[in-house]
């Protein structure tokens, strides 16, 4: 396990998002041990900022030490407008070997459970087992683009080893927890060549799939057929879930003409 070094205090902490399949936030930590290299939106937006200083910087998490205290402070104003809150968008919930704040997040979805108010949650980390016992109407999800763990290695650094998180999404869904697929940011074959078929097999057991295209990385123009590559690998998702009966959505900009 590692020690988190830096602790913030913030003034808020549950905000509405922007983005297409969200709802209300949250974030209770600062970067993100991941030190995805696709690279990381979260990071380019917290670098631009100035928020933090560096790629080591960003690697290296600050966690809100006062999450519990904002969530009683603001989850009565907000528990009425929330249909989900999502864990989190511009960082990880469940950092790999960071016990603190995978303890803290689990402490944070206890109390929105409380408050009436469902999660999703989403990581490249490992779940923990214990959200079984919290409200089944939560949504637990891990990040997978790919199974090859060579690959892994090289751009998602500080995460946990993908059959790690997907066991115990597994474990969960046993448990009878309602779980997801982020198969985002999907890379070109020019970047990893592997096969989709593979990837979606070893998912099979899931309630949803959401599938999106890799932004950002000038590799995948690189890749001439890129547009076709993205349209027919959301048509192989689609047509997966469809025969699986597993829900899907396709993140806009990935299917085009
Ligand atoms: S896990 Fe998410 S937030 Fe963390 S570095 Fe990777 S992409 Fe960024």
């Amino acid at each position: 396990m590692k020690k988190i070094k830096k602790f913030i205090q913030r003034k808020t902490l549950i905000y509405k998002t922007e983005v297409e399949y969200g709802d209300y936030t949250m974030n209770h930590v600062l970067g993100c041990s991941h030190g995805c290299l696709y690279p990381c939106y979260a990071y380019l937006q917290k670098k631009r900022f100035g928020d933090v200083k560096s790629y080591k910087d960003w690697c290296e998490p600050a966690l809100v030490e006062n999450t519990l205290e904002l969530l009683d402070e603001e989850l009565p104003r907000f528990k009425s407008k929330i249909q989900m809150l999502h864990l989190c968008f511009t960082t990880d919930p469940f950092m790999y070997q960071y016990k603190e704040v995978q303890d803290m997040s689990l402490a944070a979805i206890k109390k929105i459970n409380a408050a009436g108010v469902k999660c999703s949650v989403l990581t490249k980390g490992v779940l923990p087992i214990e959200l079984a016992e919290l409200s089944k109407d939560n949504e637990y999800g891990v990040t997978l683009i790919s199974t090859n763990e060579t690959f892994r290695k090289r751009m998602e650094p500080g995460s946990a080893p993908w059959k790690k998180r997907l066991d115990a999404l597994k474990a969960l869904h046993n448990a009878g927890c309602k779980t997801w697929v982020s198969i985002e940011p999907y890379p070109t074959p020019n970047i990893v060549k592997q096969d989709m078929q593979k990837l979606l097999d070893e998912v099979s057991f899931v309630d949803c799939i959401i599938f999106g295209r890799m932004n950002y990385n000038k590799e995948v123009t690189l890749y001439a057929e890129h547009k076709k590559f993205f349209n027919d690998s959301a048509a192989e998702v689609m047509l997966f879930c469809n025969k699986h009966g597993i829900s899907y959505h396709i993140k806009e900009g990935t299917i085009t003409d």
